[in-house]
């Protein structure tokens, strides 16, 4: 088990594949991965290309905005750290990649598709997070 010193972050889940990922938030940079070899963007982070199969990747900094593809209003079971209702999206970002985030903090009441969101970074006790608001 690495300890957060050495992987970066705080954040319950370590591998190769995400601690870049947390280690952007803990920068309050939302990053992906973009494949090396046909610049495929990808989220959530996996060791391969899905379009290509190539196992290169690097970084890819999202600017942050986007627009609502779906969502869901989480009612049960509680999950701890967040109120509920929860809406939880799945937002089209302007860079070509989807990202799943809560949406903690809007009323669900005003979340269609096609809302226009941006990325805001928070800490959810020790573990740096993001969520999506309303632009
Ligand atoms: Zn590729």
């Amino acid at each position: 088990m690495s300890s957060a010193a050495t992987k970066g972050h705080n954040a319950p889940c370590s591998n190769r594949d995400f601690d870049f990922f947390y280690r952007g938030l803990e920068a309050n940079r939302l990053l992906v991965q973009r494949c090396a070899d046909c610049g495929t963007l990808r989220s959530l982070p996996s060791p391969g290309c899905g379009a290509c199969g190539s196992l290169d990747w690097n970084e890819c900094e999202l600017a942050g905005d986007g627009m609502v593809h779906s969502y869901v209003i989480h009612h049960h079971p509680p999950l701890p750290g967040f109120a509920t209702p929860l809406p939880i999206a799945l937002v089209d970002m302007s860079e070509g990649v989807r990202i799943l985030g809560a949406m903690d903090e809007t009323d669900p009441a005003t979340i269609t598709a096609g809302l226009r969101v941006k990325v805001e970074f928070v800490r959810r006790g020790d573990i740096a997070a993001f969520r999506f608001r309303g632009a």
